[in-house]
């Protein structure tokens, strides 16, 4: 039986199945804002990936009183300095609409050669299991942006985000495959020793079983 609960400070299905995923064999119940619809949004108002993760973990603690993951994460594309980075999920207007991203990411790299179409991605995550209580690790994941979309796995950007390693786009990975190479992979490996520290230290035993609703 599972003797810890985690929330994942997220209402994105496509992560709340990486994380599930890349959690699986620790024995962790995970949990996501979907299980607690009263939790209220968080703005994400802060001008880095760090900001943001600390901000929603802190908040689904505050609502949950259970051990708090959130993910922050956005594509950085070298050609446009950087950009769309913490905008990533309201690229192309307030709303998140990943179609609507990513025909405004087409367009503004219309006509550059694939070299000049480098990214990544990058993924930073905050744990909060009380006040004061929190760390953070994070991972990222190089490639570039095709002219046209391939797959039809993931979310957000991954249709158009291709993996020179694999010589495919994230959109045409499963779950597991994403994990492998993805940035979010790459922080939940991060993460696990940190996990296992703090389960082996009780630390964040004392909220076994609470919560819910
Ligand atoms: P967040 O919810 O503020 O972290 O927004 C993340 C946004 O970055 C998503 O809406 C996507 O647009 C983009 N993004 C982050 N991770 C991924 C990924 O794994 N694949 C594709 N897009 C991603």
């Amino acid at each position: 039986m599972a003797v810890l609960t985690v929330v994942l400070a997220t209402r994105n299905e496509g992560k709340v199945a990486e994380f599930k995923a890349g959690l699986a064999d620790l024995g962790i119940t995970i949990l996501s804002l979907r299980d607690f619809p009263t939790c209220p949004e968080v703005e994400e108002d802060g001008e880095t990936f760090s900001a943001n993760a600390l901000k929603k973990a802190r908040a689904a603690f505050a609502c949950t009183g259970l051990p708090s993951l959130a993910d922050d994460s956005g594509l950085e594309v070298d050609a446009l300095g950087g950009a769309p980075g913490v905008l990533s999920h309201r690229f192309a207007g307030p709303e998140e609409d990943d179609a609507a991203n990513n025909a405004k990411l087409l367009a503004l790299l219309s006509g550059r050669p694939e070299e000049a179409r480098t990214a990544r991605f990058r993924a930073v995550l905050a744990l909060v299991w009380g006040p004061g209580k929190e760390r953070m690790v994070e991972g990222t994941c190089e490639g570039r942006i095709l002219e046209k979309p391939r797959g039809r796995g993931g979310f957000g950007y991954d249709p158009l985000f291709y993996v020179p390693t694999l010589g495919r786009t994230l959109a045409e990975l499963n779950v597991a495959e994403k994990n492998s190479v993805s940035h979010r992979g790459a922080a939940i490996r991060n993460l696990r020793p940190v996990l296992a520290e703090l389960i082996a230290k009780g630390e964040l035993a004392e909220h076994a079983h609470r919560g819910g609703e």
